[in-house]
């Protein structure tokens, strides 16, 4: 549609997840139009991260070392696995501050559809650390939908041997949220959920 180098961006722009061909156009016409300085820091920063970071060879987190700033904190505790499907999930659990023990990325949910199996995931890592670590609970905090769901229920099931205690994230209903907008299946899970209330 335009001419080489801006098509050649809209293109690049466009594989990027999440982007669409409207904001992979409007994105290009943002750079055509800005400081070249902002530019050069984009640039910059694109180039770092592919030169500085890596996966943690713990637990697969991104890390600019061998280990990432989680595995490597010794004031956490090493009882406790928290597994999850990717980088950005060990973010948004730690933005809660409630979990205090390691992570675990696996890289991905099993997905038949997709032809993602337990060997492209980093099960085989999992296992290795709950055998030699001094692991005693495991917490499976994959996403709740068919595929997360799937990994989670497979999980339990590979290191139900090892008499680790398993838990899984409840679902519940989104704060400031109104009961009758749930779906049904968000409600169920919010039923299945519920806990005692110490009055
Ligand atoms: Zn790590």
């Amino acid at each position: 549609m335009y001419e080489g180098a801006v098509q050649d961006l809209i293109d690049e722009l466009g594989r990027l997840p999440g982007v669409g061909p409207k904001s992979a156009q409007r994105i290009a016409f943002h750079l055509l139009a800005a400081e070249s300085a902002d530019v050069g820091r984009l640039v910059a920063a694109l180039q770092r991260v592919q030169a500085e970071v890596r996966f943690c060879v713990t637990c697969y987190n991104v890390a600019e070392a061998e280990q990432c700033r989680i595995c490597r904190d010794p004031r956490r505790s090493d009882d406790v696995i928290c597994v999850v499907e990717e980088p950005k999930d060990v973010v948004a659990i730690e933005r809660t501050r409630e979990f205090r023990g390691r992570y675990h990325v696996l890289g991905g949910a099993i997905s038949p559809i997709e032809g993602v199996g337990p060997d492209d995931l980093r099960v085989k890592e999992l296992m290795t650390r709950l055998m030699h670590g001094s692991v005693t609970e495991l917490i499976l905090a994959t996403d709740p939908n068919l595929e997360g769901e799937a990994t989670a229920a497979y999980l339990a099931r590979l290191v139900r041997p090892l008499g680790l205690t398993v838990s899984r994230l409840a679902s519940g209903l989104p704060v400031g949220g109104d009961l009758e907008y749930a779906d049904e299946i968000t409600l169920g899970r919010a039923f299945e959920g519920r806990r005692r209330i110490d009055a």
